[in-house]
């Protein structure tokens, strides 16, 4: 390293005879000189030559501001520049250019070393990026050390929470940019995941980040991706207004349940058992948790009648039987699947006055109704369908939130699903038997159960977007971080980012005195001592910062503080501003700093005047933290560029660290061979290495568990950038036919195997069926005699769709305006990426938490996992493709063309055919439809159309209704047969 500082401070030298202008002249030409290498490659190739002259170039500049008394304000405080890079911040900024970590401890100026290679990437021209923990440091930082680069002639701007995104895109379009994981991180999720268009996109690659604090973002937050949710449904529900009535509703079922049972358990005790287990299998529809029917169940005689009565009703030739019992009770209630569902009985009783208030209307044929009524003007058409579609969502939201309530009602018990805390209701685990706070269900049964325990209603929430934070960094080309603590952690930087950590010497010999831990028996007892210790401390005025590793010993401490009358302040993460202003005055004489986690507050804290002859800064660890490099972190706050320091850590055996990994036992022992009294403490360095252990241990667990979440955030992280990928092609394409041929090639021939095989002897080969498909699909008109797929083989059948398809999509679009067209295109696609990619990230979480139940049953949960997302994502893409077939023909980016376009259609094809259900007519049913309808409600069943003139009616406006079930999984109609054998079924 040495010689290359030499170099770096003799160029700085010669530079020293330059004018102003001379000095901010090499930015420019470094830039042309950059802008003109086509690769980045070759970029990265000329920025190592150039290093020593650039950073010479930047400490010069920092040189010049400082002479000069520079002043300026940051964060609205005046701030006088008042430093010049030190040898070891240009080794510093050295690692960091090569894309590594550089370890430099608390007050060695960090934020100086990461403006050398943040000036260096920038000349790029492709952005740079400083990564920091809050908004405040973005802002401070990027006004401070702003004065250096406009001096120099690059532009730096800096993310902030509140930013519009036109404002974001100017900051981004800076040279330099400043800003935190998570804006970085949203920013990225919002123009990959939500833009709809390059305009609104506001980041502009990922070339060079140094993550600050790296330690901090990296390891510790990074269990916790981040998300983007929205609200799930229009948020009218309705769970206060139903919620008396379904209260009565489930008492009224409840009553009649117990007198069937009754009357069952006459019938048995008759010895009838046929009769008992009839009646018995309509309890268990109306009230699975039946008192009465969960006891006989456990009678095995009574059992087997009960189990032989519901089968019997499972059979095809019974399913009026089965219907018709079902409508004696009020509601029936699937434990399995977990669904509600009103009976007639139980619709009345809800809404006596209006039957249909549960059946949602046939929207497509009110749309084609109002479409095909010439007295109306297309604005009266637009208005009438913005009513009915209004309707329809609020008959929908209703369905949805009964059916949630029933749920709540029957299925979830207090106590046992859930527990009622602090007027919210808390999700307990069911296998750790853990509360899990903050989680939710969805889909609104969360709130339904809210309702139930009347308790605040909050906003139903779904995930629209999520990365993880490594997920996110692993963007960059190339990363690089600093922070004082990484050497523990060494391995997982490397393992996991191929970071590679370079420990920088500090400009000054560290003058801390680290004194060995002191071990109490318990907890009480060592609290005191610290109380004493701080005491002392105050007495002569010497300033302590104490740690602690929660915010429950934060509040204890204070509280002990306030009995001795010792001011004091607290950290509250909260408000960082005002946190950066408390840990800056931590270091004046007699003041008292209680934090919780002292890593990643980069703010470092300058000794007040007198405070060096009292002994500097004392920092007192009220206990091991279970990673050592978050000890070291609080140890590092103290001592800085040479001052004078010292620390201590208390620790005591009823610590959860040494509870549960230390050698406490052990230690028990050897305390009372000592004969350790009330009050009395350990101390000997032979201890700190037993408390180490017990942390190493604890480290090796927990970077497991990361390791873990990562390789399944792998899979996720893979088919995100698939679809990103597919996304931003859509979205930057200036013709977008060819994606929408390239669908039909790829999903037609799909399809045609589907329905026909590959061709090969002795395979089933359904033309009726691939012919309901096409007609349903494409406004082809085929017919059997027509299509003539028997003579064909099934590539040559899909060959001959996809000519006949691409003709007719053709002739659509000829009608309408070519632009218009292009932005329906990308539209359409867009639309079932965004749409399908939600319930897909749905369900992936669901495999997440599911998959590891796997792990009883012998088999490794991330093998699974990747199995199945895998099999989920192929689904996910074939699923995309369909879709936008399926709304080809369905949208429309003028009323009018499509209307030219159906005159062109033979006559018997107009019959039925309608523009999408979209009011603005360039979307479909499908998408429009809010969340609730997609669960299973008999009401909304499928209306498909029945063929008409025998085959080749076409039925364009049929949509899709029910829910999305696997072909293997039992039939939601509730057959008992597997759903592909039964409504499912292809023919
Ligand atoms: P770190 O992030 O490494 O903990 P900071 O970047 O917050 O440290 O800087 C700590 C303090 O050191 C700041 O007040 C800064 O002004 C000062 N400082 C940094 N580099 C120099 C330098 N080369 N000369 C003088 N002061 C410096
Ligand atoms: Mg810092």
């Amino acid at each position: 390293m040495a010689p290359i500082v030499r170099q770096i401070n003799e160029l700085e030298g010669t530079f020293q005879s330059f004018s102003d202008d001379e000095l901010r002249g090499l930015t420019a030409s470094w830039k042309d000189d950059l802008a003109k290498l086509p690769t980045p490659e070759e970029q990265w190739k000329r920025l190592d030559e150039i290093l020593p002259e650039a950073f010479a170039v930047v400490k010069n500049a920092a040189r010049r501001l400082t002479e000069r008394g520079h002043t300026f304000t940051v964060c609205d405080q005046p701030m006088k520049w008042e430093m010049v890079h030190f040898d070891v911040q240009l080794i510093g900024g050295v690692v960091l250019h090569r894309g590594k970590i550089s370890e430099m401890a608390t007050g060695e100026g960090k934020t100086l070393v990461a403006t050398l290679p943040l000036y260096l990437n920038a000349l790029t021209g492709r952005g740079a990026h400083l990564v920091t923990v809050n908004d405040y440091l973005a802002r401070r930082d990027a006004e401070w050390m702003g004065q250096l680069y406009s001096f120099l002639g690059l532009t730096v701007g800096c993310i902030q929470h509140d930013q519009e995104p036109s404002v974001r895109r100017q900051q981004y379009a800076c040279d330099i940019t400043y800003g935190t994981n998570s804006e970085f991180g949203f920013d990225y999720l919002r123009d990959n995941g939500m833009a709809t268009t390059r305009e609104q996109q506001v980041q502009r690659g990922y070339n060079y980040a140094i993550v600050d604090e790296v330690d901090s973002i990296l390891i510790d937050e990074a269990r916790t991706p981040l998300i983007i949710s929205g609200p799930a449904t229009i948020s009218t529900h309705q769970y206060d207004k139903w919620k008396p009535l379904v209260e009565q509703l489930v008492r009224k079922q409840t009553m009649l349940c117990n007198r069937i049972a009754s009357e069952a358990k006459e019938k048995f005790d008759a010895g009838n058992l046929e009769e008992g287990g009839l009646q018995m299998f309509k309890v268990k529809l109306g009230q699975p948790r039946n008192k009465q029917l969960l006891r006989m169940m456990e009678d095995p005689e009574k059992r087997k009648a009960i189990d032989k009565a519901e089968l019997s009703f499972y059979q095809d030739t019974r399913k009026d039987e089965l219907f018709a019992l079902k409508e004696e009770l009020f509601f029936t209630i699937d434990e399995k699947s977990q669904e509600a569902d009103l009976s007639e009985q139980g619709r009345s009783f809800m809404n006596p006055d209006d039957p249909n208030a549960f059946v949602l209307p046939d929207l497509i044929s009110e749309f084609t109704e109002i479409d095909l009524n010439h007295s109306l003007s297309d604005e009266q058409k637009e208005k009438q369908k913005g009513e009915r579609q209004q309707l329809c969502d609020t008959q929908a939201e209703r369905i949805h939130n009964i059916s949630q309530l029933l749920r709540a009602y029957c299925l979830f018990e207090k106590d046992v699903q859930y527990v009622v805390e602090e007027n919210k209701v808390v999700i307990v685990d069911e296998y750790t038997g853990r509360k899990m706070p903050g989680r939710r269900w969805s889909d609104g049964l969360h709130q339904a159960v809210e309702a139930k325990e009347a308790v605040q209603i909050d906003r139903e929430t779904q995930t629209l977007a999520t990365i993880t934070i490594q997920n996110y960094f692993r963007l960059y080309q190339k990363l690089a971080g600093m922070t004082g603590t990484a050497e523990t952690e060494a391995n997982e930087f490397h393992d996991i980012y191929k970071l590679d950590v370079a420990v920088i010497p500090t400009n000054r010999p560290v003058a801390r005195k680290d004194s060995n831990d002191r071990i109490y028996k318990t907890r009480r007892e060592k609290y005191n001592a610290v109380i004493n210790e701080i005491k002392e401390c105050h007495a002569r005025t010497q300033p302590v910062l104490v740690g602690t590793v929660s915010v429950e010993a934060s509040e204890l401490l204070s509280r002990m503080l306030k009995r001795e009358k010792i001011p004091h302040n607290v950290l509250n993460a909260k408000y960082h501003m005002q946190e950066a202003e408390i840990v800056a005055r931590a270091g004046q004489a007699g003041t008292v700093t209680i934090s919780t986690n002292m890593a990643g507050r980069g703010t470092d804290i300058k000794l007040g005047s007198g405070v060096p002859d009292r002994g500097g800064l004392y920092v007192i660890g009220t206990e091991r933290h279970e990673s050592r490099r978050i000890d070291r972190q609080l140890r590092g706050r103290c001592a800085r560029q040479g001052d004078p320091g010292a620390s201590r850590f208390y620790v005591s055996f009823e610590d959860d660290l040494m509870r549960n990994f230390g050698a406490a036992d052990r230690m028990t022992k050897i305390m009372e061979r000592f004969g350790l009294e009330e009050g009395q403490e350990l101390e000997h360095p032979w201890l700190n290495k037993s408390v180490e252990t017990a942390q190493k241990r604890v480290e090796q667990r927990n970077y497991l568990i990361r390791k873990r979440t990562l390789d399944m955030d792998d899979v996720m992280n893979n088919q995100r950038e698939v679809v990103y990928g597919y996304r931003n092609e859509v979205i930057d394409s200036e013709e977008p036919r060819p994606l929408i041929y390239e669908v039909i090639d790829e999903a037609v021939p799909a399809k045609v195997q589907e329905y026909l095989g590959t061709g090969k002897p002795g395979e089933d080969a359904n033309y009726a069926g691939l012919l309901q498909w096409v007609n349903t699909t494409f406004p082809l008109g085929l017919n059997k005699d027509r299509a003539q797929f028997e003579t064909r083989d099934p590539e040559a059948n899909a060959q001959f769709l996809i000519e006949k398809i691409k003709d007719a999509y053709q002739r659509k679009s000829s009608h309408e305006e070519p632009t218009a067209v292009k932005s329906l295109e990308r539209y359409i696609i867009l639309n079932a990426i965004d749409r399908l990619w939600q319930e897909h990230l749905y369900a992936m979480d669901a495999l997440r938490e599911g998959v590891y139940l796997r792990a009883y049953a012998q088999k490794d949960p991330l093998i699974e996992y990747k199995a199945e997302a895998y099999d989920m994502f192929v689904e996910l893409m074939a699923n995309i493709k369909n879709e936008v077939l399926h709304n080809l023909f369905r949208s429309t980016s003028n009323l009018q063309a499509f209307e030219n376009f159906l005159a062109t259609l033979p006559q018997f094809l107009l019959r039925e055919t309608a523009p999408g259900a979209g009011s603005d007519g360039a979307s479909t049913g499908t998408a429009k439809r809010p969340a609730g309808v997609r669960t299973n409600t008999p009401t909304t069943s499928t209306q498909a159309l029945e063929p008409e003139n025998g085959e080749y009616a076409i039925d364009l406006p049929v949509r899709r209704g029910g829910p999305k079930v696997g072909r293997n999984e039992p039939c939601p109609c509730g057959s008992g047969k597997k759903y592909k054998n039964c409504c499912g079924r292809v023919a």
